[in-house]
């Protein structure tokens, strides 16, 4: 019987191809190893995911022999190989597409050597695959010497041309953008006008200084319990196989968590400031001490420079950070080096959860509710489900830290699922929760500054602050200048073209961060001739940005208003009141990587006295002398059409309250809202988590959302209207045709326009599945995977989102 391997190719398909391995690869070809395979007459990178002797379900004569292999050592090891065909399998997606995010760069080395056999006569396509040379990378640089003129054409004048005016280039990034960039850079080369050198890529930021060791603080009552508790789960799951209760290879159901003697997952629930880090870093000694390795995922790694350093002061080089700001050959370098085993621990955001670590012994998902950790786009996978998922599987030990959990975690901790482990009290013995007070905006009018969201008390307590040489955080969930731009004539909304939502009016960057009229107070709505000039219309949705009409595009008149405030508007603003203080701003626009590192550094170093920003200012900081928080409009979040926005909005106020007061001097909080009764507003204000996760699980079970329920949203485009329409009546029909449908174990909701009706020029609709059990759901999937595969228009595109978060 001839021996044949299953292959998971870069197709957006869910099946594997069976090829037949030749006699020389025998014994070579491993699962989890890539191998070039003919595939429509083009060589392409696939993965193999089953190797076996049998005798083929299809014509033999119709199977192919591998073309080559490319690992030696399979590049997914065993158990992550195993839990990315899972992966696939929850979210109905294309296996090739879910392997894709957990591969390495292929190495030159190894694309040479592949060369080199002259096996190549289909056309090597290695996909989306990214090449590497080891840790070197190749530059190039124009030299003085000056052609002569008209002697150089085509890609090579273009080449030269570019890196005189841009100074030296990684060769990787010529090629991006030349095709034939290498035999002009030779041609180049040769005749003296660019060297070409090889050297070893700037080292990441996260490694520039040399952190100095720390010495642990000794555990609080409360840490000292978590710490042990997590070491015993870590024993049990690491006693010495022959228990066999979790051999890395068999598949049982999840569901058996709940019988095992002892937890294995775990909710670590502690007030922000309880000192949760120091728990993480306890948890991943004894997993070391264990022999295993450890997983850190947190929720924008760009954010919290604080916290990998504090791992790394514990680890040192024992831990391999993954960031989006790495280059190509120092990702591949962290991968290699997890991959064969010389590091241990990694950390990083949403996609570390794909990271090679050796002998996977713990996961740590901190602020484990961020929304951050769903993906929205590609494979809609969400992390943290992933991480219990892939721990389970590898008989590893889970932790999910946050001080305001997700309610799916909470219902978890209620099945018996998650052991539940709380830090009750800030961990600095002197540091308090701050004390959180309510401005109705319906009674407080504006204060000095003339913005109506600035509030009189909020005014005060800003002036106190900075008397007493304290820190403030300013939050609002808005960028931009203006977040709408009207007609003062006929009230017309200025929306973008492509997407039905309004435009975001921008400032940009200034000189000069005082208000436009010194007199003071830009009024809520500013007249057009008090607007600053060089500002653009923004699309928060798409990539548009364009002028400012000066007149309707409606009615014509010359009468547009710039509404409402967003956080240029208050930088602004706030620096005009407050002249004496030294005011910066934190959100998407001002902040690249580095960027957002400098400003949260400046202020830790004492050098900004009023931090404004969006949600990135609630991010987790330690910032020991900020003492005043203030929302600047706690109710922007909470009217969202979703069934999280009450949810999100709780989180988002205790997160940017717990910014206050870490240290001995008290903090405080000021939320404006016109909606004090609000539920997430009046239990942030009192501290009231445990109060607030329980009357949400009861709304959520009343209303018949998840973790009531589960949900998978079939999200459907396209360009025309009527085809999008069309299909998603066809999708919901089929729904409630297919058993589970007739049955209703599957309710089927819509279809219906999505809330954001268009969006880059396509027309969205969704059809909502909802279940009590997985089971059905998963049923009622299958049966429109089909009709989603073939049986639709092809101009219409088709999503499948199981377990969504964004309903917009
Ligand atoms: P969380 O992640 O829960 O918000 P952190 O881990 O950032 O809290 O801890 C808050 C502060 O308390 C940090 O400055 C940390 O160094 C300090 N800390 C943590 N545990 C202890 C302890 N046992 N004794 C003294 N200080 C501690
Ligand atoms: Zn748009």
């Amino acid at each position: 019987m001839p021996l044949l391997a299953d292959v998971a190719v870069p197709v957006p398909l869910s099946q594997a191809f069976t090829y037949e391995v030749p006699a020389a690869l025998a014994g070579e070809v491993r699962p989890g190893a890539r191998v070039l395979c003919e595939f429509h007459r083009r060589k392409l990178l696939g993965v193999v995911l089953a190797v076996s002797e049998r005798s083929a379900a299809i014509d033999p004569s119709k199977i192919k022999p591998l073309a080559a292999l490319v690992d030696a050592r399979p590049a997914l090891p065993a158990e992550l190989l195993a839990f990315l065909q899972e992966l696939a399998a929850y979210y109905f997606a294309p296996i090739g597409e879910v392997l894709r995010l957990a591969l390495p760069a292929i190495e030159r080395e190894q694309v040479r050597a592949l060369k080199a056999q002259g096996e190549l006569d289909g056309v090597l396509d290695l996909g989306r695959a990214k090449q590497v040379g080891g840790r070197k990378v190749a530059y190039a640089s124009a030299t003085d010497v000056v052609e002569e003129p008209g002697t150089l054409r085509g890609q090579a004048a273009a080449v030269l041309a570019l890196l005189r005016a841009n100074g030296e280039q990684p060769v990787a990034r010529i090629e991006e953008r030349f095709g034939n960039a290498r035999s002009a850079l030779k041609k180049l080369a040769e005749r003296n006008l660019v060297t070409l050198d090889e050297r070893e890529p700037p080292r990441d930021p996260f490694f520039r200084r040399a952190e100095e060791r720390d010495v642990p603080p000794e555990l609080n009552a409360a840490q000292a319990e978590a710490a042990e508790r997590i070491d015993a789960a870590l024993a049990a799951l690491s006693a010495p196989p022959g228990g066999g209760e979790h051999p890395a290879s068999t598949h049982q159901e999840p569901r058996r968590i709940a019988q095992e003697p002892r937890p294995s997952a775990f909710l670590l629930f502690g007030v922000t400031g309880s000192g949760k880090t120091e728990v993480y870093l306890r948890a991943i000694k004894s997993c070391l001490e264990r022999g295993r390795g450890a997983l850190v995922m947190v929720p924008e790694i760009a954010l919290t420079p604080q916290l990998v350093a504090r791992f790394r002061a514990r680890f040192g080089d024992e831990l391999a950070v993954l960031h989006s700001g790495l280059s190509d050959a120092d990702r591949h370098a962290m991968w290699a080096s997890l991959h064969v085993g010389k590091v241990r621990v990694a950390i990083g955001a949403r996609s570390a959860l794909f990271a090679p670590v050796p002998d996977l012994g713990l996961i740590l998902v901190d602020e484990e509710h961020d929304g951050s950790f769903k993906q929205e786009e590609g494979v809609r996978y969400h992390a943290r489900d992933m991480a219990l998922l892939r721990a389970h599987r590898a008989g590893a030990v889970c932790v999910l830290g946050s001080a305001t959990p997700s309610i799916e975690s909470v219902a978890l901790v209620r099945r018996g699922k998650l052991a539940e482990l709380r830090l009750p009290d800030r961990a600095h013995r002197e540091a308090s929760l701050p004390e959180v007070s309510l401005v109705d905006l319906r009674r407080f009018g504006a204060g000095p500054s003339g913005d109506p969201l600035i509030s009189l008390p909020l005014h005060r307590a800003l002036e106190k602050t900075l008397a007493a040489k304290e820190q403030a955080i300013l939050f609002l969930n808005r960028r931009g200048f203006a977040p709408s731009v009207v007609c003062g004539s006929c009230g017309t909304l200025t929306t973008c073209d492509a997407c039905s939502v309004a435009l975001t009016y921008h400032r940009g960057r200034r000189r000069d961060a005082r208000p436009p009229s010194p007199a003071g107070a830009p009024a809520p709505a500013a007249p057009l001739e008090e607007r600053p000039e060089g500002g653009r219309l923004r699309c928060h949705y798409c990539d548009y940005a364009g002028p400012l009409p000066d007149r309707c595009g409606s009615c014509g008149a010359r009468n547009l208003l710039l509404e409402g405030l967003g956080t240029e508007r208050l930088e602004a603003t706030i620096a005009g009141s407050f002249p004496e203080a030294r005011v910066a701003r934190l959100d998407r626009d001002v902040a690249g990587k580095d960027r957002s590192q400098a400003i949260l550094a400046r202020m830790r170093e004492g050098k900004i006295d009023i931090l404004v920003g969006t949600q990135m200012v609630t991010k987790g900081h330690d910032l020991p002398n900020v003492t005043l928080v203030g929302v600047v409009n706690a109710d922007a979040a909470l009217g969202l059409p979703d069934f999280r926005a009450a949810e999100r909005g709780f989180q988002l106020l205790v997160q940017v309250a717990g910014r206050a007061g870490r240290r001995d001097r008290p903090g405080r909080v000021l939320i404006q809202t016109r909606n004090p009764e609000h539920p997430a507003i009046a239990f942030a204000a009192a501290h009231d988590v445990p109060g607030f996760l329980e009357r949400e699980i009861r709304d959520r079970e009343e209303v018949g959302y998840p973790p009531a329920t589960r949900l998978a949203l079939l999200r459907i485009d396209a360009v025309d209207e009527g085809v999008g329409r069309g299909a998603a009546a066809k999708l919901a029909a089929h729904a409630r045709t297919c058993p589970e449908g007739v049955a209703r174990r599957v309710e089927v909701l819509g279809p219906s326009a999505a809330p954001i009706a268009r969006l880059r020029g396509r027309y969205r609709f969704r059809v909502l599945l909802r279940a009590r059990e997985r089971g059905p759901l998963r049923g009622a999937l299958a049966a429109l995977a089909g009709l989603i595969r073939d049986g639709l228009d092809r101009n219409a595109r088709v999503m499948i989102d199981v377990d969504p978060v964004a309903m917009l």
